[in-house]
């Protein structure tokens, strides 16, 4: 079940680089796995899942207890809105912390991977529509945020998180996607191997058409989320 539908995604992913003359591989694939027991987790890497995306440091720090051991290369992010009593423990766990979006947040991230010796990967979340449930930067704060960031010695900038507003109609999320890829551009161009993670199972075709190179997947790989996983954006268009 699970097997068929990461095939089914990785299908779509590649439809999608291809009609703009990507190549799948230059997509990385997180699944979203907030909500989801460790055992489907495990069935899921099994079946080639690499890298996994959680919204709840609590949750994760029981889900790392269990399935580090088992899949010491799995990858770690950090997807959810990050609370700065939870840093600690985030920059043990998280390999990418995405959801940066203060620089209160970026600077208590970088004491604490001072402390235990390590750079934490990080993206910087934009703020591309005008939602007041989204959190992030807006574009014009963010020239700011990553020049501050840039003097942070335990902290590493990778590039972008962005998400769209929830449209019934996916294609309407496209021109937010356009949005975070100018700043992309404008900001990371430059750097090598930079991201942008921006697309969700309702949206990271359109997504991929517009430059994302990271999707976030949960639902069209675990299916519904039941409970203690609000989904960000219930208003519907
Ligand atoms: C939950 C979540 C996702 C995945 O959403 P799906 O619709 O289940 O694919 C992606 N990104 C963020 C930030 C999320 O909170």
């Amino acid at each position: 079940m699970i097997q068929e539908k990461i095939r089914k995604v990785w299908e779509r992913i590649e439809k999608a680089a291809n009609r703009v003359c990507r190549k799948k591989d230059e997509i990385t694939l997180v699944a979203v796995t907030k909500g989801v027991p460790t055992e489907k987790i495990a069935e899921a890497v099994r079946y080639g899942i690499q890298e996994i995306g959680e919204s709840k440091v609590q949750e994760s720090q029981d889900k790392f207890q269990t399935l580090h051991a088992s899949f010491p290369r799995l990858k770690w992010h950090m997807i959810g809105n990050l609370q700065r009593n939870k840093v600690n423990r985030a920059v043990e766990i998280f390999d990418c912390i995405q959801s940066v979006n203060s620089e209160r947040l970026v600077e208590a991230i970088n004491r604490r991977a001072e402390q235990i010796e390590k750079v934490q990967s990080c993206l910087v979340e934009v703020k591309v529509s005008e939602e007041p449930s989204k959190l992030g930067f807006t574009p014009d704060a963010l020239e700011k945020m990553l020049d501050f960031s840039s003097r942070l010695k335990n902290v590493r900038i990778e590039g972008l998180m962005a998400l769209a507003p929830y449209f019934q109609e996916p294609e309407k999320t496209r021109p937010y996607f356009e949005k975070a890829k100018k700043l992309f551009d404008r900001f990371f161009s430059r750097r090598s191997q930079p991201v942008l993670s921006m697309g969700i199972s309702s949206d990271f075709e359109i997504a991929i058409e517009e430059g994302s190179n990271m999707v976030r997947i949960g639902t069209a790989i675990f299916g519904e989320r039941v409970l203690n996983a609000p989904l960000l954006r219930k208003v519907e268009r």
